[in-house]
């Protein structure tokens, strides 16, 4: 039986740690203060952004809520940001992806200022991130890396090939394991004989968009085996990537969804949040 690695429990651990260092600036008279920012009302965004509200309050941060209507022009959402750059009290931004159609993702994403960047999305973090500069690390690719930090998975020298090259989880995942000194190889939706690359992987990181893609065929006997994804069925069940059921006895240790790597990216986020009021966000990549 593979062991379950436990996000959760990992993520719990993150955020007490966090609220502590919150609990000690504030005895120093510093507040941590998040902008969160939802245009429109997509049922999975609202989740998403009442976790991370939630996951504030939790650890101590004040967050300010933005909800504005699917109607919001570009302009007007640039001018909010621009705002919010120049507030004091403000010291992260996070802007709910994705935006309506007629708003352009990528001019959002730049106008918002690299030190409050907590999503860590900005070209100037993102190419931080590839040259091993300081700079705030993308959530979902920073949690998962912690996680199998913490759960005491080797990666130095280790085998990872990783399914998934978007700019939020596949690219900067891949970047951080490398940092790790693992040997990397990114796969995509034009990689040729997929299923033998993935067996050669001490670490099968899969990031695809695609409920239960990966079954056993794409397993080493003893891989480690993250699963990124998250679906959820008409019955309201969640899944991943990953066939669960199918690979669970192939591999020594594998991601459970639920409770696998999605709490990591709300407790590396509230992690974010507290660099950046340390004044330390931008070294958060060392
Ligand atoms: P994207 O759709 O942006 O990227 C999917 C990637 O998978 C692409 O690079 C694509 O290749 C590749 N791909 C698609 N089909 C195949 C295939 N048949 N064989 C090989 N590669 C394939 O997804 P994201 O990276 O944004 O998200 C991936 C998953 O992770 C989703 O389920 C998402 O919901 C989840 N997610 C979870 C988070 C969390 O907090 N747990 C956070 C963010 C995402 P190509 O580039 O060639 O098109």
């Amino acid at each position: 039986m593979a062991k379950i690695i436990d996000g959760k429990a990992v993520s719990g651990q993150i955020r007490d740690e966090v609220k502590e260092k919150i609990e000690a600036l504030r005895r120093e008279g510093k507040e941590v203060t998040l902008a969160v920012v939802q245009v429109g009302s997509d049922p999975a965004s609202c989740v998403y952004v009442n976790n991370k509200k939630k996951a504030c309050a939790y650890v101590g941060i004040k967050s300010l809520a933005y909800e504005l209507p699917e109607e919001t022009t570009e302009e007007e959402l640039l001018a909010l940001i621009d705002k919010l750059n120049r507030m004091e009290e403000c010291n992260g931004i996070l802007v709910q992806l994705p935006l309506p159609v007629h708003i352009d993702e990528d001019k959002v994403i730049d106008a918002i200022s690299p030190d409050k960047d907590v999503d860590g999305f900005h070209q100037s973090n993102t190419g931080a991130l590839c040259i091993g500069r300081p700079g705030f690390l993308p959530c979902t690719p920073a949690g998962i890396v912690e996680l199998l930090r913490r759960s005491g998975v080797e990666l130095a020298g280790r085998n990872c090939v990783v399914v998934g090259r978007s700019n939020i989880v596949g690219k900067p995942v891949a970047l951080l394991l490398l940092r790790e000194n693992a040997t990397v190889t990114i796969a995509h939706s034009k990689t040729e004989n997929l299923k033998a690359l993935c067996r050669q992987a001490d670490i099968l990181v899969v990031a695809v968009g695609k409920p239960k893609m990966i079954n056993r065929e794409y397993i080493k006997e003893g891989a480690v085996v993250v699963d990124v994804g998250i679906h959820r069925n008409e019955a309201g069940k969640l899944c991943g990537d990953v066939d669960f059921a199918d690979v669970e006895e192939r591999c020594s240790a594998i991601t459970p969804v639920p409770g696998g790597v999605g709490p990591m990216t709300i407790a590396m986020l509230m992690k974010n949040c507290m660099l950046a009021v340390c004044g330390k966000g931008r070294e958060a990549g060392r």
